[in-house]
């Protein structure tokens, strides 16, 4: 459930209409509603009631200093990928201790800013990550808490681009070297094993994919405590989809996922962490757009709108599908008509919908895209010179922007010319 829905015949975002944002600050735009992020959370909390839990929100999917601070304010630590995730998530107040630190890749130097700043734990994904850190923490006269993210080998049944499970994808160790990595673990200086991660993908619709993961971690985790390691939390990733076509989808809720937690891992006493992203941001924004032409063509229609794939690429990039609708609610009675939503940018992928069932909708017009509140902004570029679109966020009958829409001028100054060109 969202905060998103027609009131007296125009689209709201909680008690403020659309309309109103949009004239304010110009299309295109997000805008994020603070109840339904609060909401997700509490429903992820409540799932998980009777467990000792904590929830990592993994910023990825929407890592706006307002919508971290809403979360911040609730009690959700942060699972950040990047050493500009863990500066921004300090930024919004969360201590280091509430933060988890996930990525194939991370570098030296974000191990000593985060080991530095304070860090919860590390989830660490490879064995030449582990030596790594252990040189890094020892120099540094400290011990990294780790889990090992193993990859279980399930297939998440998403997006081949978002999968992350399978032994063909890059992320983890391979369940069949976990005792060998977890002993090397044990033996190096800077290390203290904490736990166990595991992320399977995104997106997912389905619990099977979780239950078999999740079973597989309780085997591991009876095997490693055999060995002889303290394994006392269970970082059980993210990854539970959301209803991206309200007509005939719906994933799992987060109770019945809980459940599956409690059936799978419960009864191990490991405090339990997950790190949702997409549900507890997706719904919770959507992206807002003026058509600039309606245009005839040979047996197909065009609906050219002022947002393009630069602004959301998730059409373009994961073949993925985003109710569109128009923000004056139709009238009853008026048919839809197949159409093409398209964007300005020079690319064939700039299409957000194919021959997509529409009300009538001309020049002037607004529409909005459901479920963009996560993967949205963050992946967005200035791809063709187009400035970031604004970030607008609602609470009650409030609203305010939570990024501006940078001028030309600014574009232009973030360019440096090299000393030997004339200016
Ligand atoms: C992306 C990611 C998540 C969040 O996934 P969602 O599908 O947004 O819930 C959680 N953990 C890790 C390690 C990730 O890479």
């Amino acid at each position: 459930m969202d905060h998103f829905i027609y009131k007296n015949g125009v689209l709201h975002a909680e008690d403020v209409s659309v309309n109103e944002i949009a004239a304010k600050v110009g299309t295109p735009f997000y805008v994020y509603s603070t109840a339904t992020l609060t909401r997700h959370f509490t429903v992820f909390d409540q799932a998980l009631e009777g467990l000792d839990h904590k929830i990592f929100y993994a910023m990825k999917a929407n890592d706006n200093m307002a919508v971290l601070r809403i979360l911040a304010a609730m009690g959700a630590g942060m699972d950040v990928v990047s050493g500009g995730e863990y500066a921004k998530a300090r930024a919004a107040g969360v201590p280091g201790d509430m933060i988890v630190f996930s990525g194939v890749g991370k570098t030296e130097a974000e191990m000593r800013q985060v080991l530095e700043g304070g860090i919860r734990q590390f989830n660490v994904e490879s064995e030449p990550e582990l030596r790594r850190l252990s040189r890094v923490a020892t120099g540094m006269g400290k011990v990294a808490n780790i889990t090992l993210r193993v990859n279980p080998d399930v297939d998440a049944k998403t997006h081949a681009k978002i999968a992350t499970g399978r032994s063909e994808d890059k992320f983890g160790i391979p369940m069949s070297q976990a005792r060998a990595a977890y002993s090397e673990a044990a033996s190096l200086p800077g290390i203290e094993v904490v736990g166990i991660d595991v992320h399977i993908g995104s997106q997912l619709i389905d619990l099977a994919p979780y239950r078999q993961a999740f079973t597989k971690l309780a085997e591991l985790t009876e095997t490693l405590r055999a060995d002889g390691h303290d394994i006392r939390r269970l970082d059980l990733g993210g990854g539970l989809g959301i209803p991206y076509q309200r007509s005939n989808e719906a994933p799992p809720l987060p109770v019945e996922y809980g459940q599956v937690i409690r059936e799978t891992v419960g009864h191990l006493g490991c405090e339990i962490e997950i790190e949702p992203g997409r549900l507890i941001a997706g719904n919770a924004g959507i992206m807002v757009s003026e058509v600039i032409y309606l245009k005839h063509g040979e047996g197909r229609n065009f609906l050219i709108i002022d947002a393009a794939m630069n602004d959301l690429v998730r059409p373009a990039m994961y073949e993925a599908h985003h109710d569109i609708v128009p923000v004056v609610e139709p009238r009853i009675g008026v048919d839809p008509e197949p159409i093409d939503i398209v964007g300005p940018v020079c690319e064939s992928g700039d299409t957000f919908a194919k021959q997509r069932p529409m009300p009538p909708l001309d020049s002037g017009d607004l529409v909005a895209f459901r479920s963009a509140g996560a993967y949205g902004a963050v992946m967005a570029s200035e791809y063709n010179a187009r400035p970031l679109i604004p970030e607008v966020l609602v609470k009650g009958d409030q609203f305010a922007v939570v990024r501006p829409r940078p001028t030309y001028e600014e574009m232009i100054s973030r360019d440096t010319l090299p000393s030997w060109m004339e200016s």
